[in-house]
Order: structure tokens, then sequence, then C-alpha cells
């Protein structure tokens, strides 16, 4: 089975159908999308349409949840509040109820997925440093958990002591345990400002397989005038030229 996982894609219309079109180059089987449907981009209704028509599991991340304020924006940074406060006056009650429906964890036989960590999915912490992954690590009991969020694709493994990839490719077997984050569609923060997501090519009844973490190119500069555009903070157009 080919599962294609991506998320974060953060109201970034051209970045997300570039994503979707590669999925479908990539022919995968199922696709699973890891929340921040909405937040800093300017076209988060757009992005929910096609989320909603695709019909593919959807969890909820901490933009979606400020964008219905089930989350206090007060603990987000000026540029991510003020764009959450936006986002809010764009949605409407369909829009809204939808967000308000996704779940935070989902269950797969071989892995889970979750938008930011598994020892604490609806708080959306954080799995940033060696600390947080051992957390989550306790909390799995598959070999792999997919996770977004940090928007930096990386892979941790529970060897001991822990180690870490960058690499786009991570070979996957019954006796160990991953935490693969597969980066961010919409607003990619590794210097690299190509939209990221990941293949997940697994063997249904050995549960052993390979991620594919996969870069592919979008219209920035489309992006990035669309923002400028909807009055939205500067700042949130030039990142996504950088990357970061
Ligand atoms: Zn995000």
């Amino acid at each position: 089975m080919r599962y294609g996982i991506f998320g974060d894609i953060h109201g970034n219309c051209d970045a997300l159908m570039a994503v979707l079109e590669a999925l479908d180059k990539d022919r995968v089987d199922v696709k699973i999308c890891l929340g921040d449907i909405v937040g800093y981009g300017a076209e988060p209704r757009e992005c929910i349409k096609i989320i909603r028509e695709l019909g593919c599991m959807t969890l909820a991340g901490n933009h979606d949840h400020a964008a219905i304020d089930r989350l206090d924006v007060e603990f987000f940074n000026a540029f991510a509040k003020q764009a959450a406060l936006w986002t809010r006056q764009q949605l409407t009650d369909e829009d809204k109820q939808f967000l308000a429906g996704l779940g935070f964890v989902d269950h797969h036989e071989h892995f889970a997925c979750v938008h930011g960590s598994l020892h604490g999915p609806e708080l959306f912490n954080y799995i940033a440093t060696i600390f947080d992954a051992e957390l989550s690590f306790e909390a799995l009991d598959k070999p792999v958990l997919f996770y977004g969020h940090t928007h930096i694709p990386i892979t941790f493994f529970d060897t001991t002591p822990m180690t870490f990839t960058t690499e786009g490719e991570i070979r996957i077997t019954s006796d160990m345990k991953a935490l693969v984050n597969v980066g961010s569609v919409g607003q990619p923060r590794d210097e690299d400002p190509r939209a990221s997501y990941g293949i997940y090519e697994v063997d249904d009844s050995s549960g052993e397989g390979v991620v594919y973490i996969r870069r592919v190119p979008y219209d920035v500069s489309s992006a990035s005038r669309k923002i400028i555009a909807a009055g939205l903070p500067e700042p949130l157009a030039i990142r996504l030229e950088l990357g970061k």
C-alpha cells in the first residue's frame, strides 16, 4: 500500500495543488492530511474546499483550532495572530463546522498520524527536541508515527542513544520505531521553499517498508502575491520565498 501523507498547508492553494498532483503521479492509494489546512496563507477557504472534496482522513492542527476560536491566539506571534484573526473572518459556518469535526490521532495497523505529538495530541505540543521525541516514543506502539507542526522534515529513531536523519529515504522495519516529520506543504521552514510531503510504501502483512520525503516546486510568487493582496503581513509573503 502507498500512503501519501502531507500537512501544514496553511492556506497555500498553489502549494497544495502541486503536492496533490505529485501524489497522483506517485500513484498513492490513500491520502492522509496531518492538519493546519489554514492560517498564514491567503486561501483558507479554497484549501478547505479541496481537502473536503478529497474526502481523505484529515487531522486537526492548532491553526485550524485557532480559526474556529478553540485555541487562544494570544499565544501566537504577532503575524500568526493577525493571520488567524483574518482567517476567522473569511471562513463560513460550514468551513468552521468541517474544521471542528477533525480528530487528533489517526491509528493504522502499522503506523499512526498526528499533527503535533503523540504524547499530547490535543495540546499541539512540538516534537522539536530529543526530549520531546522520547515522550512520543513512549506513547507509540507501532513502528512509525507521522507528524508535522514544526514544518521541518526530520526523522527520529528510538536507538540508544537516540539518532535522527534529514535524509529523504527511511527504511522501516518491524523491530524499530521512527518519528517521521513529513515537512510542510504551504510554509516550509528548512530554507528549501519547495512544498514537502511524504510517501509511505508499506507491506501490509509485515508492516515493513520505506518512507520517502519528497519536495515539489510550486509557484511561490503567486502564493506570496496573494498574501500581500489580502492585506496580510508582508513577512508572511517573504518567508515563503525564503523557506523559513
Ligand atoms: Zn503548521
